[in-house]
């Protein structure tokens, strides 16, 4: 049976902030959901989120998997923020979630915006923190209830936009109907307790409403941060006609296909830069490499040999191999002057299938000096024994010098 994602939504400036950063993606059309908490001076979060939105959703419309279009929103940030000057230094976290076939949400993740799996009424938590607090509570040196009060827990150690390459974690998180799924920045998990969440899920089955009560209680208790919150249900889907179609019922302010800030996303043809092409080639060219020199070593299997054989009615030494090796056919060295008519049957029939592989033209050369010779020796009755060398010409002897039979 297929799966479909019924998805509810919300987002929050918070108590304290004077514009939200966040932002959240929902496309129906892909199969795609993402949460994004951008920073930076001024308006430059917003523009990273909604620039790493963008430029997600384009290229998984292009056909990467998750973990390569969270690479493409890096490069898209990245280069925004390198080439204007306003928008220098700012960043975003990004976890974002494609529908794979088989039940499985491939979840690609960075920074610490999070995602959960709420799964018989159990919520487990899909991706890891890329924070200062979170590698501290990973090396033991501080607790995880020591973490909810550290005044560094907002320092994320890892984000899109800052550096020209990122490392993007992959969480694959098999999913069944009846599943739901949360994605959240950090201004929710900050403020409310896991178990408080674990209410909100369980006990509210419409999935806008339970994204409103989550984003409500993260204000309660404060609201410091933005705050964005994508309830998932994961529903059998009975009549599907597409493979994963997202549906978002009475989705609040932003309309269901658009990132929920104002976006000045980079045209689509703005992702095909030198770096894209340095990323395929780094992999593409050891292929490359290894077709090359497997194609040089055929090319050189087909043509560096010589064997003699026949053309028209002379004997011929020919470049390549008897029948040609795949399209590299043997081409025609020389045409001797030596007729097939004044060898031997079991010469004449060796020379025409191709005789030899000789690895120059002067070991061909002297092959075809000996036929000639032994030739000679036939026509003279006398020489039986012995043939002083200076009596066979090396290459000149005329045809009919051989052509008249005893
Ligand atoms: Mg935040």
């Amino acid at each position: 049976m297929t799966l479909k994602l019924v998805v509810g939504a919300a987002t929050d400036v918070g108590r304290v902030r004077d514009h939200n950063e966040d932002a959240y993606l929902v496309d129906d059309h892909l199969g795609l959901i993402a949460v994004a908490d951008g920073m930076g001076g001024h308006q430059a979060g917003e523009v990273a989120s909604a620039t790493a939105l963008e430029a997600l959703r384009a290229a998984v419309t292009s056909g990467e998997g998750v973990r390569d279009a969270v690479t493409s929103a890096n490069d898209a940030v990245y280069e925004k923020s390198t080439t204007d000057d306003r928008l220098r230094g700012m960043g975003t976290t990004l976890t974002a979630g494609t529908l794979a076939a088989g039940g499985t949400l491939l979840v690609g993740h960075v920074g610490d915006s999070r995602a959960y799996l709420l799964h018989d009424g159990e919520l487990r938590r899909v991706t890891v923190d890329h924070s200062l607090v979170e590698e501290l509570i990973r090396a033991g040196e501080i607790t995880e209830a020591e973490a909810e009060s550290d005044p560094r827990r907002s320092m994320i150690t890892r984000a899109l936009g800052i550096d020209p390459e990122v490392e993007v974690d992959l969480f694959p998180v098999p999913v069944v109907g009846g599943d739901r799924l949360l994605l959240c920045s950090d201004g929710l998990t900050g403020m409310v307790r896991e178990s408080q969440i674990q209410d909100a899920l369980s006990s509210e089955p419409d999935p806008n409403r339970a994204a409103r009560r989550l984003v409500d209680a993260a204000n309660a208790a404060g609201g410091v941060d933005n705050i964005t919150v994508l309830v998932v249900d994961v529903v059998d889907d009975e009549d599907a006609t597409t493979a994963v179609p997202i549906v978002a019922p009475n989705e609040p302010a932003p309309p269901p296909d658009e990132p929920v800030e104002p976006s000045s996303a980079p045209p689509a043809d703005q992702r095909r830069r030198p770096r894209r092409w340095w990323r395929i080639l780094r992999w593409a060219l050891p292929i490359v490499i290894v077709v090359g020199v497997a194609g040089g070593v055929l090319i050189w299997y087909a043509r560096d040999t010589y064997y003699v054989g026949t053309n028209l009615s002379n004997v011929a030494i020919y470049r390549g191999r008897p029948g040609g090796v795949l399209f590299w056919n043997p081409t025609l060295e020389q045409r001797t002057t030596l007729l097939t008519s004044s060898l031997t049957g079991g010469q004449r029939q060796s020379v025409k299938a191709g005789h030899g592989q000789f690895s120059s033209l002067a070991s061909a050369q002297a092959f075809v000096g000996e036929l000639r010779r032994q030739a000679a020796q036939r026509t003279s009755p006398s020489t039986t024994t012995t043939v002083p060398p200076t009596t066979t010409p090396p290459t000149t002897a005329p045809p009919t010098a051989a052509a008249p039979a005893p």
